[in-house]
């Protein structure tokens, strides 16, 4: 899968690309923008640039065949498409883009003059829950002797989450009010959220689909996923605490999920596959439907997470955002294929652009932490911020930044881009 798009001596036009942090010509990822209330289209980050695919298509400098699917509004069709097809098109816009080929300031956009849209018509969002460090240290907080409930090393456990509310970064987030019952209380009451959270997580594209009834076999999982982009599950703790049982998480994290706007391909990620962790002794293998020799050798990603708070203190006095937590997407408990195969195993029918959150990746230290439910201790232990401030949960006026890249010895790194959103108060309650 590593081919000449990876060689990291291949340099573009774009000269911004080159040493980009971001997205060099080894990157490339796709994403829905528009400038000047036009109507959104479908790009390509190069370096500081977004290049036009519609623009391309219409050029005749994509192939027939997926100069449709290039020209829509979302990457709904684009994510349908096979990865052979997928992978032509990388093929395609590498070489146009490479410093050898014809320059085309035509096709580019400046990323600093666009918005960004969700890539994709959200059709349904699910939430795992892999990250084991995060299971572990919230499961404690409930039981501390016994944090794992007997399915986790068995089941890629996940909940159905909400589409309508899945929101690109950038676009501010609404406090919720909900229903709060603080153990000292014996009654809830109706008000808004006093233990706001984020969640770092891993956003998981899915590409073709699979027929209602039809599974799909683990060997082949990998094959319907489309891309990746940051995501976070905002989380309000004391709504959560609450409502979750029997049923499960609702109004504590249906009010918003915010997605990077960038999917970066399994394509670009080839060169950063790396083995999944072997399971530690004693753990149960997984069932025949969720193992596959080859997902297990290279299904695991390294890829370095990073979340970022930005006060309004902090903003006021011009100081850089604190970094909170740095992770990585090795510390996840299921491949993406076995959570793919595992959400189709009973017939469900998953369609291109449905998105899943891989949970909360944590390391094993507080400070890889993916959450401040676990970094505070449940709110009980207040975080030190650089700028003199405390917080045991998030504050109005609070930005989260979370930022992703790749890296292995050899390869050029790419980058996620960001995944921000601003907290703001609560609505009036009537
Ligand atoms: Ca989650």
């Amino acid at each position: 899968m590593i081919d000449a798009t990876h060689d990291p001596a291949r340099r573009s036009w774009v000269t911004s690309a080159n040493g980009h942090d971001e997205f060099p010509i080894q990157n490339l990822p796709f994403c829905v923008f528009s400038r000047s209330n036009a109507t959104p289209r479908i790009g390509v980050a190069i370096g500081d640039e977004i290049l036009d695919l519609g623009a391309l298509a219409k050029a005749g400098v994509i192939d027939a065949s997926l100069a449709p699917a290039c020209s829509e509004t979302t990457l709904n069709a684009l994510f349908a498409t096979p990865p052979e097809a997928r992978g032509a098109l990388r093929q395609t816009l590498s070489a146009i883009l490479d410093e050898t080929a014809k320059q085309h300031a035509e096709w580019l956009t400046k990323a600093a003059d666009c918005v960004f849209h969700l890539p994709a018509r959200i059709g349904d969002y699910t939430d795992f829950f892999a990250g084991i460090h995060h299971a572990t240290n919230t499961g404690r907080q409930f039981r501390p002797d016994n944090p794992l409930l007997p399915n986790y090393k068995y089941v890629p456990v996940a909940y159905h989450g909400r589409a309508s509310s899945v929101i690109v970064s950038g676009q501010a987030v609404r406090r919720p009010n909900g229903q709060r019952k603080p153990a000292s209380e014996t009654v809830p009451s109706f008000g808004a959220s006093r233990n706001l959270d984020y969640e770092l997580e891993l956003g998981i594209w899915v590409g073709p689909g699979n027929a209602l009834g039809t599974p799909v076999p683990i060997a082949d999982a990998a094959s319907h996923i489309a891309g990746f982009s940051l995501l976070n599950d905002w989380s309000a703790r004391d709504i959560q605490g609450w409502e979750y049982q029997p049923l499960g998480p609702f109004l504590a994290k249906n009010f918003a999920t915010t997605i990077s706007p960038f999917v970066v391909t399994p394509e670009a990620l080839a060169p950063f596959r790396i083995p999944q962790a072997p399971r530690p002794e004693g753990d149960p293998a997984p069932l025949p439907h969720l193992f596959d020799a080859a997902d297990q050798a290279l299904g695991a990603f390294a890829i370095t997470l990073d979340v970022l708070l930005l006060t309004p203190t902090m903003r006021a006095t011009g100081a850089a955002p604190m970094l909170l937590a740095r992770s990585n997407t090795s510390h996840l408990y299921w491949t993406v294929a076995q959570m793919l195969a595992h959400h189709a195993s009973n017939g469900c029918n998953l369609m291109p652009g449905d998105l899943f959150g891989s949970g909360t990746i944590s390391g094993p230290t507080p400070e890889s932490y993916g959450s401040l439910l676990e970094i505070t201790a449940g709110g009980r232990q207040p975080l030190s911020l650089s700028s003199g401030e405390t917080r045991r949960f998030l504050e109005d006026g609070d930005e989260v930044i979370f930022r992703a890249h790749a890296a292995r010895e050899g390869y050029v790194s790419i980058g996620f881009g960001e995944c921000r959103g601003v907290i703001l108060p609560a609505p009036a309650i009537p």
